[in-house]
């Protein structure tokens, strides 16, 4: 969808004043220190740290207290993006936040019988409803499926075919072969219900047992999932009648990522981003409130930026989305201007409170490397990390970009135990770690945009705020302005 076609939703319960939809706007600063420019400071100060420290606690509890949850699309989701657009918004950022297109996704409790027998399980999320009485047919690999016939049956599908969550049939970031096989196979086999008894997998599922072996808004037979135990006792009863009943419903929705920009003509940029959407599962604090903490945190520190580097804040829509929503979205509208993306800086997973925070690097040019290295040195809390090829950090490096990630020291025992479950609450980050991270960003920026931020080049008009509003929406308006 265009920027633009779609009408500005009205504030939230909470009573949030949101910029209108579809149009960049210039936000006054607080202060009314409007149209003056600031040279970037970088002086460090205990008692402004501390302050920091207690706003990214306010954040994170903000962020991970709306209801029901963030995902892409859904009322919390929406709520989490309005208070972070007017949040950043009070320091002089322009923003667009132009709305796509989603799902949201309601369900109620699915139940599973045979005979006097329950079985525990779940519906996928987005799946559709259905009210089943059917032959269970059991398989566990793709030969399996080939074979199998179960038009019309109860499918229960387990061990090496659910080995992990198939990724969704439409996702073009990554889709192995076997999980588009095993797609077409159901899409031609065509069961009236899908059971996915599924494993741990940390890697792609976090810390979630059982996981959905399907995910997906694009795929319309319905499905649910339990645990491999559990697979194994439905599977002792294959050839017997099931009845399998949830009510559900897919729900269109729109939702937006929040694009904070300051000198939004200059000739290349950085790009800072974050996931502030989560799974459905969870708080979602160290995945990712704490990364959509630290870009306000960046926000505020960069008030008074001048560099001659644009410099980008974007609270992605959708990492943890079937669609991928807000990440195709910043491709179809800003995907032109990627080659002038000097840094790609991606916070995913950061401020857990085991072990220090983990920077890595992608595609680096060496300057580059050295600049950053340079500037987090002197950061107790930061060592480099290994790379890890997920996350939005990689919509750079794909479109060959530079890119650097963020993320927790700790994270193989942070994805099993805690991620995408009712743990990543607040009370596992510990803030003082977003602090140094935002600081870390800020001196990275400083150090990219060289010694000129108090001489922007001629004709720069973006930077700081002058007040007032620009109609500029589309990126070829915006970065012509
Ligand atoms: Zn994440």
């Amino acid at each position: 969808m265009r920027g633009g076609e779609v009408p500005p939703p009205r504030g939230g319960r909470s009573g949030v004043k949101v910029p209108p939809r579809g149009r960049a706007v210039r936000v006054r600063p607080r202060g009314g220190k409007v149209g003056r420019i600031h040279v970037l400071k970088t002086g460090k100060k205990t008692g402004r740290s501390r302050d920091l420290s207690r706003k990214a606690e306010a954040y994170l509890e903000k962020l991970c207290g709306v209801r029901p949850n963030r995902r892409t699309g859904s009322p919390g989701n929406r709520e989490a993006a309005r208070f972070f657009a007017r949040t950043i918004g009070r320091w002089g950022w322009r923003l667009d936040t132009t709305p796509f297109t989603c799902l949201d996704h309601r369900a109620g409790k699915a139940a599973l019988a045979c005979g006097g027998r329950r079985f525990n399980v779940l519906i996928s999320p987005y799946s559709n409803g259905f009210d089943v009485t059917a032959e269970l047919v059991a398989v566990s690999t793709v030969k399996g499926l080939e074979r199998c016939r179960c038009m019309g049956k109860i499918l229960l599908m387990r061990g090496a075919l659910c080995k992990e969550q198939l990724m969704p049939k439409n996702f073009v970031f990554y889709n192995p072969d076997r999980h588009k096989r095993i797609y077409a196979l159901l899409d031609e086999k065509r069961p009236a219900v899908i059971i996915g008894a599924t494993g741990r997998n940390p890697a792609l599922a976090g810390g979630l047992y059982p996981h959905p072996l399907i995910e997906d808004g694009d795929f319309d037979i319905p499905s649910v999932f339990c645990t491999d135990v559990d697979g194994g006792e439905i599977a002792m009863l294959a050839g017997q009648v099931f009845t399998a009943k949830c009510a559900a419903r897919r729900i269109p929705a729109t939702a937006w990522n929040v694009l904070a920009r300051k000198n939004p003509g200059a000739a290349e940029k950085i790009v800072v981003c974050a996931h502030i959407d989560a799974k459905e599962t969870t708080p979602g604090a160290v995945d990712n409130a704490s990364g959509a903490t630290v870009l306000l945190l960046l926000g505020e520190l960069l008030e008074g930026y001048a560099g001659r580097l644009g410099v980008e804040i974007l609270a992605v829509n959708g990492e943890d989305n079937y669609t991928a929503g807000g990440e195709m979205d910043y491709l179809r509208r800003y995907g032109g201007e990627l080659k002038s993306v000097v840094a790609g800086i991606n916070i995913d997973g950061a401020g857990f409170r085991e072990g220090s925070t983990a920077y890595s690097f992608y595609e680096c040019p060496a300057p580059l490397r050295k600049t950053a290295t340079e500037r987090f040195r002197g950061r107790p809390g930061l060592a480099e990390g290994r790379p890890w090829p997920q996350g939005d950090h990689m919509l750079f490096v794909l479109n060959g970009r530079p890119a650097i990630a963020f993320t927790s020291g700790g994270l193989p025992g942070l994805m099993s135990e805690i991620t995408h479950t009712a743990g990543d609450v607040p009370g596992v980050v510990d803030c003082r770690k977003l602090v140094e991270v935002a600081k870390a960003i800020r001196d990275l920026v400083a150090g990219l945009a060289g010694g000129s931020e108090s001489s922007p080049p001629a004709g720069r008009r973006g930077g700081t705020s002058r007040g007032g509003r620009t109609a500029a929406s589309s990126p070829t308006r915006a970065s012509g302005s």
